[in-house]
């Protein structure tokens, strides 16, 4: 599997602005091979967790490929994108966890998460029955129930539940810390959720599932009694345990222009890069709004390899050089003959020694989740089947 023959592939029709030459591949085996992954290693139901246009890769391809690879449910931030899901006739369960009163009258059949009595309240005036998963917070501090207002949250959706205006489908929480390093606070969270649920039963709801892990979580901590992990960066290969997934997504384009400017011209704005000898540069079009992210100067110039920005092109790396504009970029070209028109791949699994979106995540000083969800509208998104 090589960029260069995909590049060569049937062009798709200019739409919403897409420039032709820059494309996202995504690779839908890698998506699947990953969901396995989990599912050998963890025993619970996953969830695959597709917010954020499944982290700028593509909800709707993304979602379908992960439930053909056995995920039993599918996660979103927003009511929106659970709407997107259903209407593409994805059947699965769906909880999304951030909808507003409108919103809520049209997510009949997707779950909802529930942190409040004000919620519950809003949930169960509504004219469909709900099910809903009541979050406490056990230690994140960002959405759920405090832990003192949790017996009274349950108390009043075991009564909505009696009445019929809800289902308390779900009890969950999310955790604060993703390495093996912070182990102890994630069965602390561990420990909080399971007191939450004795304390739900007690209240007389009879949650069928209970969930906790993100994929970092599912690898690090050991939670039996969880029926549920759900799984958002693991899904594309963001590989933070090292556990051998596969990044799925593979971003390409096409040089636009190359030249030669002599020893002494700068590039780009503010003239960052100075040639120090007469250099062949080449243009990518692609920019900071296309994601690419704005890194500083001290990473484009030659100074140490290590923090260099790079792209693969003809299997040579090409440096960055001078800053990255909106539409487009320049990398040194010196070191091979190159043509306007050669396959350039900014990022992808690394398997043909290009940059990784880890690498770029470590140039901008960020994460890789901060990368993918950042490949914007003008770059189109293509789906294949890669071959191992
Ligand atoms: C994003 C998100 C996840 C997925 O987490 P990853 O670390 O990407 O696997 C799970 N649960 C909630 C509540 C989330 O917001």
């Amino acid at each position: 599997m090589t960029g260069m023959h995909l590049v060569q592939s049937r062009r798709r029709p200019i739409t919403r602005g897409t420039t032709g030459l820059s494309e996202a591949v995504v690779d839908l085996s890698a998506v699947r091979d990953n969901v396995r992954s989990f599912r050998q290693r963890v025993p619970q139901q996953l969830m695959a967790v597709v917010k954020a246009d499944a982290f700028g890769h593509g909800a709707v391809p993304v979602a379908r490929a992960a439930v053909e690879a056995g995920a039993s449910w599918l996660g979103v931030a927003h009511a929106a994108e659970a709407l997107e899901l259903r209407a593409a006739g994805l059947r699965v369960p769906i909880l999304t966890w951030l909808y507003d009163a409108a919103e809520l009258m049209l997510l009949g059949d997707v779950d909802v998460s529930v942190s409040t009595v004000a919620e519950l309240q809003r949930v169960a005036s509504t004219p469909s029955v709900h099910q809903v998963h009541l979050k406490l917070d056990t230690g994140l501090h960002r959405a759920g129930s405090t832990p003192d207002q949790w017996i009274e949250l349950t108390r009043t959706a075991a009564h909505y539940e009696a009445l019929g205006a809800v289902t308390v489908r779900g009890i969950w929480s999310h955790l604060s810390h993703g390495s093996a390093r912070d182990a102890v606070q994630s069965r602390r969270q561990l420990e909080i959720l399971r007191a939450g649920v004795r304390l739900a039963r007690q209240a007389g709801l009879r949650p069928s599932v209970v969930h906790l892990v993100n994929s970092a979580g599912a690898i690090t901590l050991d939670a039996p009694d969880t029926d549920l992990i759900r799984i958002g960066a693991g899904l594309y290969g963001i590989d933070e345990l090292g556990i051998g997934l596969r990044p799925a997504m593979r971003l390409q384009s096409k040089l636009a222009q190359v030249r030669r400017i002599r020893a002494g011209e700068g590039v780009s704005y503010n003239h960052d890069f100075i040639a120090s000898h007469d250099t062949t540069i080449a243009l990518i079009p692609l920019g900071y709004a296309d994601g690419i992210p704005r890194i500083g100067p001290h990473q484009t110039v030659p100074l140490a390899p290590p923090v260099r920005a790079s792209v693969l092109c003809r299997g040579v790396r090409m440096p960055v050089i001078g800053r990255i504009a909106m539409d487009q970029f320049v990398v040194d070209a010196d070191a091979v003959a190159v043509e306007p028109g050669d396959p350039v791949t900014i990022f992808g699994d690394g398997s043909a020694g290009e940059p990784s979106a880890q690498d770029w995540a470590d140039w901008a000083g960020t994460i890789p989740h901060d990368i993918y969800c950042g490949i914007g509208h003008r770059v189109p998104r293509r789906y294949e089947e890669g071959r191992r």
